[in-house]
């Protein structure tokens, strides 16, 4: 069990005694972007060089889910349960409908294009979905079909269930992964220079509003984070997966994995499975916890 460090004594609550961290699957450049999709009973992720998606079925099997992919990297469901995904080749986000097919859902604000949406999540209760829209698919020459910057800025979007477009959050320098806490909390990455996750105030009418500094990972960057039931923070960091209370302050312990992990989900029939997307490996750990996105 070397790869569960403890930092505080409830940590190990979170584990069963037996908990292992499982190699489910390796050869991907740079995994991201795991959500998992209850309907079909798989985790989705993608490796956005590789300009693919693959999935990981509750059954156990490795599959490819899209290719080209259109270098889609994060995800999240929809208030119908569907697939949403950050296309950073068509610079747009999209949903995969029943039959397959894909929707764009937004590709333009203020007639301009959007510079690479990076991660999307869905408002627990009025179906928005804000995703983050930093460069990095436009200047790295193969996580997307390249372009250049239109926008003044980098944005946190917000796209609202009758498809209105608003950039609430406009003062981070790299926005990344994000993943609300509850109807007015908002955890926001910013994978600039000095990197750190921030709590965003976010009222009814969709406007989101600064409080504070929330957590900073050491070794690494928060590039995706999510919640447990019990509002524990679950981000990204260079050495693998910290676990941080809910007020950003403590932090309670880490799951360690050999490279750089960019993003996790909760998965599986309970939303107890921890998958982690670790550069080129997919990984999963049982939990005693549940994701809070699954739980709604
Ligand atoms: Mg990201």
């Amino acid at each position: 069990m070397t790869e569960l460090q403890a930092t505080d004594p409830t940590f190990a609550d979170l584990f069963a005694p037996d908990a292992e961290l499982e190699h489910l699957a390796g050869d991907m450049t740079w995994a991201e972007g795991p959500t998992y999709v209850a309907a079909r009973e798989r985790v989705i992720y993608s490796d956005v060089r590789q300009n693919r998606t693959w999935a990981w079925t509750d059954y156990g099997a490795l599959e490819v889910e899209e290719e080209p992919s259109h270098h889609q990297n994060g995800h999240c469901t929809d208030v119908d349960g569907l697939l949403i995904a950050c296309s950073h080749g068509h610079r747009s986000i999209v949903r995969q409908e029943f039959d397959g097919t894909w929707t764009t859902l937004a590709n333009t604000f203020e007639g301009k294009k959007l510079n690479s949406p990076n991660d999307v999540a869905l408002h627990p209760t009025d179906g928005s979905l804000w995703f983050t829209d930093p460069t990095y698919g436009i200047d790295k020459e193969d996580e997307g079909y390249g372009g250049t910057q239109e926008l003044g800025g980098r944005y946190v979007f917000r796209l609202s269930r009758e498809g209105i477009l608003t950039a609430p959050i406009r003062d981070r320098d790299k926005p990344n992964g994000l993943a609300f806490a509850s109807a007015d909390l908002l955890l926001l990455a910013d994978t600039g220079d000095d990197a750190a996750t921030f709590g965003y105030r976010v009222d009814a009418s969709g406007s989101a509003t600064l409080e504070r500094e929330w957590f900073r990972v050491d070794p690494g960057k928060t590039d995706g984070l999510r919640l447990d039931i019990e509002g524990r923070i679950w981000s990204s960091a260079g050495d693998g997966v910290h676990v941080i209370s809910p007020d950003g302050g403590t932090e309670l312990g880490r799951i360690r994995t050999p490279e750089t992990t960019a993003n996790l989900c909760f998965g599986g029939p309970y939303g107890t499975l921890l998958y982690i997307t670790a550069t080129s490996s997919l990984w999963r750990i049982p939990t005693r916890t549940r994701g809070l996105e699954l739980a709604r």
